[in-house]
């Protein structure tokens, strides 16, 4: 491994920033990451990642090895957490990426030195935004740019900034937080929400409203997003009408792995890989579904999958999860499934519980559909790849994302389905409904492509996500 810092001293920076990426956990908090600090690598500038290791989940690791791997000039800075008993805490928030998180906010303090000491000198720091009311304080402290890199919509940054102002307003008035009217960006109706909003006592609540409320201290925010996508969103942030006086918001996306790519974690290719099984099948014709990293779903709700797509005629490609951490998956896609479904569907589907590569996948000539938990990476890469989505929001800020999802021209939302803690199942049969309405749509079909032609030009030289990169780097670069 790398040394784990430099030593403090005279070394000089020969004119280029020097970013320290301080990421938290969760593939959908660290990818974006990786695909932007391969971008930033081709750019003049020195990169550092803080590193926690273990990580919480395989496929973390593997990400992070490969970033490592690929891209050599980029210092690994090892963080060593405190001692964190989460059996301690009030509140009854177990999900392991959210303690992991209020582990790193608790270790936040070590994080100074490490920025003080690194050489050449840190010009700026980059965080996630589960970090941001820990991070802030103390690159200010050391009078370093912090900015940062927010993992979701737009949309879901403006709900972040103005939930303070709400909640506010809500306990003068003693009640609870209802919608969420978001100043010239939308109304969020209470049922969308990530519901863990409606309880103020848990973890993630309070790290959110903290997070919330410092945010508009930071010295700028990349949003892994594109004008033509939330135009509204954008704009009202830009203009203060969320909150006055926000920071600037660079809209850089649709984030994609470079050729070279860091992301290439368990990527698997040969006979038997998805890959080699999509090489085989029409264009169009598959339906992909796939429900992010960390959404567990019940056995009950796998086999009403199961049976919709057996049921829709329709070729299919299923990842399978169904923990929330990979490493805790020990489930037997025989005992989940029977044999005599998997014999059935032999040819036309294929289920997997490996990690696959998704955002390669979803460039495939065959696929044509993505039934998706609308995870914002998920939707920015279906919308890179033109391939709609069927939003099946299951939890957080995925309905947020799903309401992005159809005023964005990436697909369609099922806003009836089941999610977060409702002890309901979606049925096949409405799932072979819904899956074959929505592949023989031409004009959902129409749509996705215009927006995908929309996000090719946002990042082609020239367009809004390039010129907004250029103007993250020239600040960047003024600091030094
Ligand atoms: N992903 C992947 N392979 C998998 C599972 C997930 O490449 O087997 C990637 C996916 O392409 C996306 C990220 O992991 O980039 C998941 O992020 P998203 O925001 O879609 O959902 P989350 O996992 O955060 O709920
Ligand atoms: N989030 C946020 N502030 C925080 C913590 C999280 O804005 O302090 C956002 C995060 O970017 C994501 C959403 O809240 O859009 C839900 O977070 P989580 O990572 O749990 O959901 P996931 O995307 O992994 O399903």
């Amino acid at each position: 491994a790398p040394p784990a810092t430099n030593s403090p001293g005279e070394v000089d920076s020969g004119g280029r920033p020097h970013v320290m990426f301080i990421p938290s956990a969760g593939m959908g908090h660290l990818i974006p990451f990786f695909r932007f600090i391969a971008a930033l690598a081709g750019q003049s500038v020195d990169i550092s990642v803080v590193t926690v290791l273990p990580t919480v989940s395989a496929a973390e690791e593997d990400y992070f090895t490969s970033l490592f791997a690929a891209l050599p000039r980029v210092r690994r800075v090892d963080l060593h957490l405190l001692p964190f008993d989460a059996s301690k805490l009030p509140s009854n928030d177990r999900d392991p990426f959210v303690l992991r998180w209020e582990a790193l906010r608790r270790s936040a303090h070590l994080l100074g030195p490490l920025i003080a000491g690194a050489a050449p000198r840190v010009s700026a720091v980059i965080t996630d935004v589960t970090l941001t009311s820990h991070v802030i304080p103390i690159a200010k402290e050391l009078g370093v740019q912090c900015h940062v890199l927010f993992p979701s919509s737009a949309t879901m940054l403006s709900l972040l900034a103005y939930t303070p102002v709400h909640i506010d307003k809500k306990a003068e008035q003693g009640s609870d937080i209802g919608d969420v009217d978001i100043p010239g960006v939308c109304r969020i109706p209470q049922s969308c929400l990530p519901q863990v909003l409606l309880h103020l006592d848990k973890l993630f609540t309070k790290q959110f409203i903290a997070n919330g409320r410092e945010i508009i201290n930071a010295d700028g925010f990349l949003v892994n997003t594109f004008d033509a996508l939330e135009p509204v969103a954008l704009a009202a942030l830009r203009d203060g009408k969320v909150v006055p006086g926000f920071p600037p918001v660079y809209a850089i996306g649709p984030l994609m792995s470079q050729q070279n790519s860091v992301d290439e974690g368990g990527k698997e290719e040969g006979s038997g890989s998805p890959v080699a099984w999509l090489d085989e099948q029409p264009a169009r014709s598959v339906v992909y579904v796939a429900f992010g990293n960390r959404c567990a779903v019940s056995h009950d709700q796998i086999r009403e999958i199961a049976a919709g797509l057996e049921a829709s005629n329709c070729r299919f490609l299923w990842v399978l999860k169904t923990t929330t951490v990979d490493r805790d998956d020990s489930a037997v896609l025989t005992e989940l499934l029977g044999e005599e479904f998997l014999e059935r569907v032999q040819g036309r589907g294929l289920v997997t519980k490996a990690w696959v590569d998704q955002e390669a996948l979803l460039k495939h000539p065959a696929m044509g559909l993505f039934l998706s938990h609308s995870g914002w990476n998920s939707v920015t890469e279906a919308a890179a790849a033109s391939v709609p989505l069927l939003a099946w929001p299951r939890g957080g800020d995925h309905r947020v994302n799903a309401m992005v999802t159809v005023s964005g021209g990436v697909g369609m939302w099922m806003e009836h389905w089941s999610w977060d803690g409702e002890d309901w199942l979606v049925t096949g049969v409405e799932i072979a409904k819904k899956v074959k309405e929505v592949m023989s749509d031409e004009a959902v079909r129409a749509r996705t492509t215009r927006t995908a032609e929309e996000a090719a030009k946002a990042v082609a030289e020239g367009g809004t996500s390039y010129r907004s990169m250029e103007e993250f780097i020239s600040s960047v670069k003024a600091t030094v």
